[in-house]
């Protein structure tokens, strides 16, 4: 275990935003993780390390002025079968896409919708990552995690996780609390195949595909994100930066009133979730520019670096939008991105 300092974490964020790490080391199982916490004082003179993860859904706003510790375990093992049901562990840094790949060429199902999102398994429970009608919790059975204080390992159920939309434990009452080392997911044998959402079936259909396989659909996914999202590796995103936002039902038709061509999904709980990415192209925002910090020409709900913002720079644009939105429907817009 090699232990940087002020170490530059640009490679290591999706955003490509050039901020230092004081402290920077990668751990590939638990005792390297352990010996890095040690002594005791790293974590009370920095505070809390920052567990990085591929990077894919953080704005540096600063330098940290402490620790920050890239989980590197890999692996996946199947810990149980039977009929119906395979229950794959894999370590929180293999990476998502590659193990959704290693599910398809298994005939694994369940995962498929859920292809090319960027980053590691470590960090899918976090905010229950979610895609084309499919979320992480369909298809979670357990974590693995352990505690930076206490230094204990504790085992989470999809219960204990608390999963909710881009949203679990590990997001509020366990912030920065966990390390997650493992993750087991449980995929079916017997594919049920999710094509209702966005634009999978006319992808599909398009591509001549006759008889519908996990795989067919994956790729499908993977055309239409390539063609639709900014390439992190071409310009610095961190996909949506923005959650679409619910709202009551009340609400909903005092906005329609106003804006008739408002993009609204009705959810089961009868509130109403609203295009975020719509409110904010109806401020201006979309394409819009300044010095390098800019929300993409195609896709508004994106932010995006041209080269060099600071990730101050985007934040602030952040906050320009969110009171834009908040002026014009009366909506308060909340960020998926964590901010540093
Ligand atoms: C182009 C693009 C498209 C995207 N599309 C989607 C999408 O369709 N759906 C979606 O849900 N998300 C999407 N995202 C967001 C992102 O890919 C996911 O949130 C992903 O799960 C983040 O993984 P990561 O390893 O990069 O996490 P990081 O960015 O490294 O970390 C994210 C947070 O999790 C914490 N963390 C990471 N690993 C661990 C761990 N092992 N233990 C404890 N805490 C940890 C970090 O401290 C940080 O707070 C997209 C991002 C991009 C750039």
């Amino acid at each position: 275990m090699q232990i940087q300092e002020n170490f530059s974490l640009k490679r290591f964020n999706t955003f490509g935003i050039d901020a230092q790490a004081r402290f920077f080391a990668s751990f590939s199982n638990l005792n390297d993780l352990a010996a890095l916490l040690t002594p005791d004082s790293r974590l009370t003179t920095h505070g809390s390390p920052l567990i990085l993860g591929g990077g894919s859904n953080i704005l540096l706003t600063g330098n940290i002025n402490g620790w920050v510790l890239k989980n590197e375990i890999t692996g996946i093992d199947i810990v149980k079968e039977d009929d119906e049901f395979v229950y794959l562990r894999t370590g929180a840094g293999e990476n998502w896409h590659r193990f959704v790949l290693y599910c398809i060429d298994h005939n694994y199902a369940g995962v498929e919708n859920l292809s090319l999102i960027p980053g590691n398994a470590g960090a899918s429970p976090m905010q229950n990552i979610g895609a084309y009608g499919v979320e992480l919790k369909d298809v979670f059975y357990e974590l693995e995690a352990f505690h930076l204080l206490d230094k204990t390992l504790v085992k989470f159920n999809a219960g204990d996780c608390a999963f909710g939309y881009r949203d679990s434990v590990f997001k509020n009452r366990y912030r920065n609390q966990f390390v997650i080392l493992t993750v087991c997911f449980r995929l079916s044998k017997q594919p049920r195949f999710n094509t209702s959402y966005g634009a999978i079936a006319q992808e599909l259909e398009k591509a001549g595909v006759k008889e519908l396989s996990i795989k067919a659909i994956s790729d499908a996914v993977i055309r239409i994100r390539s063609s639709k999202l900014p390439d992190p590796a071409v310009i610095g995103n961190a996909g949506s930066f923005f959650k679409n936002p619910q709202i009551g039902i009340e609400q909903f038709q005092q906005l329609k009133k106003t804006f008739p061509g408002i993009v609204a999904y009705p959810m089961e709980d009868g509130s109403v979730k609203l295009a975020a990415g719509w409110l904010i192209e109806q401020c201006g925002w979309k394409g819009y520019r300044k010095g390098d910090a800019g929300c993409h020409a195609h896709q508004a709900l994106v932010l995006v670096n041209y080269g060099d913002a600071s990730g101050k720079e985007i934040y602030d644009l952040s906050t320009a939008i969110l009171e834009s939105v908040q002026q014009k429907f009366g909506v308060m817009l909340e960020r998926e991105v964590n901010i540093i």
